[in-house]
């Protein structure tokens, strides 16, 4: 396994950057509550051009700052933040003081279903260790990502990858092939254990059943090989939309925006409330958030396309 580090990556400041992505589950099936209160899933995860940074800076002790999104209360910027655990756990790791000042500046929503807070501790990872020169393979770091959050393993090699586990076994896809989406982000977040709970009681009343995902992720990932954008989009699935829009009825109306505004299939990002709108191409992915942007039924809207590849140092 390569090192990610490298000395080239510092900069007159001793400073570090990383990058991470965003991710979109493009298919998201959730299996039966398990005894230890968590679900097995099956996705294919698509990390897409939207993109955190993480600058590490030489200090004694641990400081974190954050601007951009969620700035203003959202994301915590203390030891509740993941950037903060990943530091000191990479420290632990390493057998190294957790010596650095940390800043996110952050493009993902908070809380979106874009998995920005698992973007945010992989990129720490891939900082820290070449600021501390802790030398870790990618195989070190996918170990200790696993165990700050299930997305995080993905958001730290990014691409296209099939999912099973609580999300963290990953089987990366190779694939060339490029996706345009339009994400339609909400005013306010939903919590992700929330829309889980929110799952459970709708299946424990027979509201849902077991599983209400049409096709398979084998059928997602052939499509996304090589089909046409028209077959992935007949094939985007979350069995988390049900509960997200129980929760929040108006992404009803956001669903329907996306595909009146000309995207060939949408659905709820992970566990909400992003939507995620599939364009034929990144002209027409232009022209759809064009139309959104002025229609009302979202915060904001982004043009994305993917996949992009995982954290990794800037320049
Ligand atoms: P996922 O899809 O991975 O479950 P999400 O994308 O819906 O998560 P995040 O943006 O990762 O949500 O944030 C979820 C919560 O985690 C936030 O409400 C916040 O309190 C906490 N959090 C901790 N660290 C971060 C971070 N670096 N960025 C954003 N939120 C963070």
């Amino acid at each position: 396994m390569p090192h990610t580090t490298g000395p080239g990556r510092i900069g007159g400041d001793g400073s570090v950057t990383a990058h991470a992505p965003a991710k979109v589950n493009v298919h998201l099936a959730v299996h039966p509550l398990r005894e230890d209160g968590f679900h097995d899933l099956t996705t294919v995860f698509l990390a897409v051009s939207l993109l955190d940074s993480v600058t590490a800076w030489p200090d004694d002790g641990l400081s974190l700052t954050v601007t951009g999104e969620g700035a203003d209360g959202a994301v915590p910027a203390d030891s509740r933040n993941l950037v903060w655990q990943a530091a000191e756990l990479l420290a632990r790791h390493a057998g190294v003081r957790a010596d650095a000042a940390l800043h996110i500046d952050k493009s993902i929503p908070a809380a979106a279903g874009l998995a920005g807070g698992s973007a945010d501790a992989a990129a720490a990872l891939v900082a820290l260790d070449t600021l501390w020169g802790t030398h870790c393979t990618r195989g070190d770091l996918a170990v200790l990502a696993a165990q700050l959050g299930s997305d995080v393993p993905f958001s730290l090699v990014g691409g296209m990858a099939l999912g099973t586990g609580r999300g963290e076994q990953l089987t990366p896809v190779l694939t060339r092939r490029r996706t345009d989406w339009v994400l339609g982000i909400a005013g306010a977040g939903l919590s992700t254990p929330g829309v889980y709970r929110e799952l459970d009681r709708l299946r424990g009343a027979g509201e849902l059943p077991a599983s209400s995902v049409a096709g398979t992720a084998d059928d997602v990932l052939t499509a996304l090989r090589g089909g046409d954008a028209g077959e992935v989009a007949a094939l985007l699935a979350n069995d988390l939309q049900a509960p997200a829009l129980a929760l929040r009825p108006e992404l009803e109306r956001g669903l329907q925006a996306m595909t009146g505004a000309g995207a060939l299939g949408a659905l709820v990002s992970g566990s909400g409330p992003t939507v995620a709108g599939l364009a034929e191409d990144a002209q027409a992915a232009a022209a759809t958030a064009e139309a959104l942007a002025g229609s009302g039924a979202f915060r904001a809207v982004r043009a994305v396309h993917g996949p992009v590849p995982g954290a990794r140092l800037a320049g």
